[in-house]
Order: structure tokens, then sequence, then C-alpha cells
């Protein structure tokens, strides 16, 4: 696919070195067994409290991280800004262990938007509901059998949590969508496990009726790997048409698959991903078609590292006449991933901003695990990654020599 393949453009941001470094990642990533130890070592060290930041911050981290705080990550920011490659600050914190931590999560989080409203190269910010919700809350639907959009009765599912958990949840779910409105500044709120979704989605709409009205402030992330997710991306848009307001939208095909069968087949409901790949990618295409169909009530923000399904989206904004930079639709990938698709994307005048995730390193811990496990499979991401940087380092190499 040609304009993927410009590796001069690609990877203009990263010296020698760096190439060299990220070389090495992905030929460690490609060997599943290493990976599945690595991960395993990883959790137990954070467990024991035993330090890692010495050996994972200067490896793995830098790869895939902005740096520990805003402020070291503003460095990269910059850098990414002059090859036209905005970025998404995405404060790693994931499940917290008390409310008084949610509230330190809301205040960073807060600082984000800050750093957006004021750099025009961060057009978004972003949070895991998961990190500020009550831990009352979590604990109730982790033990909740069924989600409930699998459940026949819906408020059977909803009794199992607390009025007070679910209106604190509410609350500060607020607060972030009314800091992001003040701001001018969109939030997107990441989309997690089957078994909490249910109750976001239906407290994002909410906050979307509130802030949306004039334009897309609050987004939702749609997994499309889930097999309902097409009807529920149907009727947000029936809603948002009806109740007369902007639909925020993040694409993308979902990061937990392993988590969601292990826990249906443990207590044995059906999964609600789809049984194969195929499935899932059938299904994103689908979405993106009906996003852009749509793009007169959606801003479109598609999360994916697939060429395919972002060819797809060039060849639709083309037939329905759309500016390549078209403010309405964004495309993102991950720090660390996919540097031919963004830098090339950017290049030819998209809107492209890279996920940059940041925090200390143990909260980075689970996401680095995430990245290694999707990168394992040589026929897979790590492949293709490793394709392009070795094609590049060849490329300077031959440059060189023939000085
Ligand atoms: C900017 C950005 C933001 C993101 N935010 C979120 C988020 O909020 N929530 C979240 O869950 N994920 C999020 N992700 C991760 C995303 O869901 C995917 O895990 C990741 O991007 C890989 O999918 P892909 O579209 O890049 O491409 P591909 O590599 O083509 O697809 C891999 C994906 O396909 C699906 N898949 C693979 N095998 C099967 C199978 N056998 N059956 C069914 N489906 C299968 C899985 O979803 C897998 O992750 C985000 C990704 C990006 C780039």
């Amino acid at each position: 696919m040609q304009i993927f393949e410009n590796t001069e453009t690609a990877f203009k941001i990263r010296t020698n070195k760096e190439l060299r470094k990220a070389s090495i990642l992905f030929s460690l990533m490609s060997y599943p067994l290493l990976v599945r130890l690595s991960g395993k070592l990883a959790n137990l060290a954070i467990h024991l409290k035993i330090p890692v930041r010495w050996i994972v911050k200067p490896t793995i981290f830098s790869h895939f991280c902005g740096g520990e705080t805003i402020e070291e990550s503003r460095n990269l920011i910059d850098r990414l800004s002059k090859f036209n490659v905005e970025s998404v600050l995405d404060y790693a914190a994931e499940i917290q262990e008390s409310d008084d931590q949610t509230e330190s999560v809301i205040h960073e989080i807060r600082r984000t938007m800050d750093l957006a409203r004021e750099t025009t190269s961060v057009p978004f910010s972003v949070f895991k509901p998961t990190a500020i919700a009550p831990v009352r809350f979590l604990t109730a639907a982790a033990e909740s059998a069924v989600p409930s959009f699998l459940e026949s009765d819906p408020e059977k599912s909803a009794a199992s949590f607390r009025e007070s958990d679910t209106e604190k949840l509410r609350q500060n779910i607020r607060t972030l969508c009314q800091a992001a409105y003040e701001r001018r500044i969109p939030v997107m709120i990441d989309a997690e496990e089957s078994h909490y979704q249910d109750i976001f989605d239906s407290l994002v709409m909410e906050m979307m009726q509130l802030y949306n009205k004039e334009k897309a402030i609050v987004f939702n992330t749609i997994q499309m790997y889930r097999h309902d997710r097409l009807d529920f991306l149907r009727d947000c848009i029936r809603i948002a048409r009806e109740k007369k307001y902007h639909l925020g939208l993040k694409l993308v095909r979902g990061a937990y698959m392993e988590q969601e069968r292990e826990r249906a087949l443990k207590m044995g409901y059906p999964s609600p991903i789809y049984p194969d790949k195929q499935s899932t990618d059938n299904a994103f295409n689908s979405a993106i078609a009906i996003c852009l169909e749509n793009i007169d009530r959606i801003d479109l923000f598609a999360g994916t590292h697939n060429e395919e399904s972002l060819l797809l989206l060039m060849n639709l904004m083309k037939s329905r006449k759309l500016q390549k930079n078209d403010p309405r639709v964004y495309v993102s990938q991950l720090y660390g991933m996919s540097d031919h698709i963004s830098f090339n994307m950017a290049a030819h005048s998209y809107n492209v901003a890279k996920y940059l995730p940041y925090g200390p390193v143990r909260y980075l811990i689970p996401y680095l695990i995430r990245r290694a496990e999707e990168n394992k499979s040589v026929t897979g991401q790590a492949g293709r990654e490793l394709h392009f940087v070795k094609l590049e380092i060849s490329r300077r190499k031959n440059i060189k020599n023939k000085k």
C-alpha cells in the first residue's frame, strides 16, 4: 500500500540509535514465550515491590511512552508536531485502590486538559473511566455474573450497583466533561471490559446530551470486536439525531479479547466478542462507513493500526468529497507503533494524533504488557514494524555508503 511505504518519511523523527533500539525490541517481541515470561516477571516484580524502573524505563518504556510526567512528555509532543503529528496525552492510571486516589487521577487529567488548551498540537484529552470509578462500584461490576447488555432483565443487572456508587461515578465523569467543556478541549472516554461498559456508555451518552449541543466535546469509545456494537452505533446515531447533539466517537477494535473470552467461559455466559478476526474487521470497516455517512452528526476518531481500514477510510473520504484534513475526522495510532502509517498520513495532510501514554513506570506496566502481547506474533504487528524499521536502517546505510 503505497501511501504507507515511504520509510524516510515514516522514521524522520527517529535517530539511528532509536531505530536500532526499535529493531531489537520488535525482534525480541516476536518470541511469544519470552513475552509471556517477561509479562509474568514484571507483574510479580510489581507485586513484590522489586524495583524495575532502571530496566524498563530506558528500554520498552521509552519506546512506547511519552515520559513519567507531563513536563517530561512535552519535548516529544514538540518533536512530533514538527511533522504535523499531534498528540493525545494519555495518563496511564488504571484501577485505583482508594477513592482518594481517584481524586488525584481527576486532578492529573485536568492538568492534561490545561496543557491541551495551551498547546495547539494536543487536540484532545482522554481518560479511562475505571481510573475514576469508586472502588465499590468496580468490585460490584467484577462480581456481577453477566454483562448487562447480555442480561435478559437489565433491571436485575443494574441492581447490582449501589445508587450512591453510580452517582459518585456520574459526578466524577461529569467533573471531567465539564472541565473539558470549559476549556473547549474534546475529551475521549476509553472503553474497557464489557462488564463495566454498559453503565459507562449510558453515563457518557448523558454527558454528550449536556455538552455536545454546539460541537462534539465528549467522545465515547466503541469496541467493534463486540458483536452487539453495530446495533449500538446505529442507536447512538438515532438518539443523537433525535436529541439534536453531536456524537463524538472513537472507533477501535478492542484490547481485552482474551480476558473477555476467559471471563465468559468461567462465568458461563456467551462471549461478547466475535468468533474470528474477519468478523471484527468487517464490523470495524462497516462502522467507519456508517460514521462517514453520518458525518453531519459525528466527529470520528479512528484508533487503528490496520492499513486496510485506513485505506477504506481515505477512499470513503475522497468519494464523499471530504477534505483530507476535515476537522471532523482524525486517525490515531499508539506512540511507538505504526509510524509508517502516522507520519505518511500526516505528510499527506490527514489529521493524525499519536496516543501518548505517560505516568510513573509502575502505572505503565499493564499497558506495556498489552503492547508486547499485541506485538508478539511474527506474522502480525511486530513483523510489520520490524520490516519497516529494517528497510529504513538499510536505506540509511546505503545513502551513507554512497557518500
Ligand atoms: C488511538 C488508539 C486508542 C485506543 N483506545 C482503546 C480503548 O479505549 N479501548 C480498547 O479496548 N482498545 C483501545 N485501543 C486498542 C485497540 O482496541 C486494538 O487493540 C489495537 O489497536 C489493535 O487493533 P487494530 O485496529 O490496530 O488492528 P489489527 O491489528 O488489525 O486488529 C487486532 C485486533 O483485532 C481483534 N481480533 C484479533 N483476533 C481476533 C479474533 N480471533 N476474533 C475476534 N477479534 C479479533 C482484536 O480487537 C485485536 O486487538 C486503542 C488503539 C488506538 C490506536
